[in-house]
């Protein structure tokens, strides 16, 4: 073996090595939550490019690189980020994926995943619980992010509704998806990649409340009926992605079961709220899903990525990809414990024991203390914007999304758009805080996704007074007020 192969597989190199590694990632989480670093250091994707062509690695020093990597890396840690759904990982969680990562157990069959196969199936019955599936006749599974969860459910939607023989000859027959025009992307793509096409995504207009106008969905069915698109399934948001409002999955469901097609629930963000006492309400209606699809990485503490994929008759959890791999599987049968045979992946990893760590930790209850807390936070935030007649919000928030933006009466809405834009794009440039910007109805909002629980009421205030301040200086440098 070469002097190379030796030094990279030696354990006491690694030893060392982690040991200096998990310090300095405690003494970044401590810098971070005492904010003595900005959330963000903004650099031009090009500056980017540059610096990291230029970088100069030390062979001797990997840590000197991890440290840089941070440095250059936003912070989800940060009590000021307030940005994209991603979660601050609990680091207990993070420490099982480096186990993951060395283990590598590609878990395609059980001999390759014995440990984290079993696992999977406890932390799945938990969900199903929570959810209030009947846990000995629903299922489900753990899969890489809600995209793939999200096609992998219309998979199965497709083969309940329409069997055929699609999987040996193609498509024959023109289908179709209902879903809310404020939907995630992933069911666009997801339908697309199905052969769906543009006229299979039919998307339902939503209210003042930016939820699916459910009295619509009669119309648009029929008017597909006609148009020769057999429809196959219909999509809750639990909430959508850029207002944060939930659907009404109960009248989706009575929908569904009138027309006998499938219901489907993409509670990537807020399916978590399954675990709050306060906030489960939302999703009134969501044990009558066929399939649901919740991420672990937004809602529940994991890191990227993990997400659970959920059918509420096990057989449909069985159903997708039932072709022939004889080297690797010898039966035919239902079994729970051949997890390729289930998924999209062949090989994927340990997910299931980043949760089974903190549900054995801290119990199920950490997660009901997480969703309700960021949402509480929503909340409180929504009240301070309604008391300053500086700022407008966009809708009471069901979630912890909210979206507001600044107003002066004496600008046009286009101005008001370019404004509130330019903010959005200072406060990213400076760094001191992370948020981002969304449209509704063609008007520009600042959007919030309070995701770290170590967020404070100050630092909301600081916020507000961030946005005063870049609407000035913006307002003055343009000359547009
Ligand atoms: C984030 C999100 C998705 C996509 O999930 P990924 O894990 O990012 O692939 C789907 N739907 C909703 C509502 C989301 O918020």
């Amino acid at each position: 073996m070469s002097k190379e192969l030796e030094s990279a597989y030696q354990p006491e190199n690694f030893r060392k090595t982690g040991h200096e590694l998990i310090d300095v990632i405690a003494d970044y989480l401590s810098d971070v939550a005492q904010e003595k670093i900005p959330v963000n250091k903004w650099k031009e994707p090009n500056q980017q490019l540059e610096f990291w062509k230029n970088y100069q690695f030390d062979t001797n020093n990997p840590t000197a690189f991890f440290k840089e990597i941070i440095d250059k890396s936003i912070h989800i840690h940060h009590p000021k980020y307030i940005g994209h759904q991603v979660t601050p990982t609990v680091p207990l969680s993070a420490l099982t994926t480096l186990l993951s990562a060395i283990l590598n157990n590609g878990m395609a069959v059980y001999e390759m995943g014995a440990a984290s196969t079993a696992i999977e199936k406890i932390v799945v019955d938990e969900i199903l619980k929570q959810i209030g599936y009947p846990t000995d006749e629903a299922d489900g599974f753990i899969t890489s992010g809600g995209t793939l969860a999200t096609l992998t459910a219309l998979l199965a939607a497709r083969k309940a509704i329409a069997p055929s023989d699609v999987w040996e000859n193609g498509h024959q027959e023109k289908l179709g998806v209902l879903v809310s025009e404020q939907a995630h992307y992933c069911v666009d793509k997801a339908a697309r990649v199905m052969g769906l096409g543009s006229d299979g995504v039919i998307t339902i207009p939503v209210g003042g409340y930016f939820t699916m106008k459910t009295e619509l969905l009669d119309k648009y069915f029929q008017k597909a009926t006609n148009n020769g698109i057999r429809i196959i399934a219909v999509i809750g948001s639990a909430p959508s992605t850029s207002s944060g409002m939930h659907d009404d999955l109960n009248a989706i469901a009575a929908f569904a079961q009138q027309k006998n097609i499938w219901f489907h629930v993409d509670g990537a963000h807020g399916g978590g709220a399954i675990f709050s006492k306060k906030y489960k309400h939302l999703l009134a209606g969501i044990e009558k899903a066929d399939s649901i699809v919740i991420d672990g990485h937004k809602m529940l503490m994991m890191p990227t990525l993990m997400t659970f994929v959920l059918f509420k008759k096990k057989s449909d959890s069985f159903a997708n990809f039932t072709h022939k791999a004889d080297y690797l599987f010898q039966q035919t049968e239902e079994e729970w414990y051949n997890m390729a045979k289930r998924t999209f992946e062949c090989t994927k990893e340990m997910m299931s024991i980043k949760f089974y760590v903190i549900l054995k930790t801290y119990g199920p209850e950490v997660f009901d203390q997480f969703v309700t807390r960021l949402y509480d936070l929503g909340a409180e935030f929504a009240e301070k914007v309604k008391q300053n007649p500086q700022f407008e919000l966009a809708l009471s928030p069901h979630s912890n999304i909210v979206c507001f933006r600044y107003i002066d009466k004496q600008l046009s809405e286009k101005e008001l758009n370019q404004l509130n834009s330019k903010i959005r794009s200072k406060i990213l440039k400076q760094g001191d805080f992370y948020i981002v910007q969304t449209t509704l109805n063609g008007k520009i909002y600042i959007r919030l996704t309070f995701m770290n629980p170590q967020t404070t009421s100050t630092i909301m205030d600081e916020l507000l007074s961030e946005v005063e301040k870049c609407s000035k200086l913006t307002n003055a440098s343009t000359g547009s007020a």
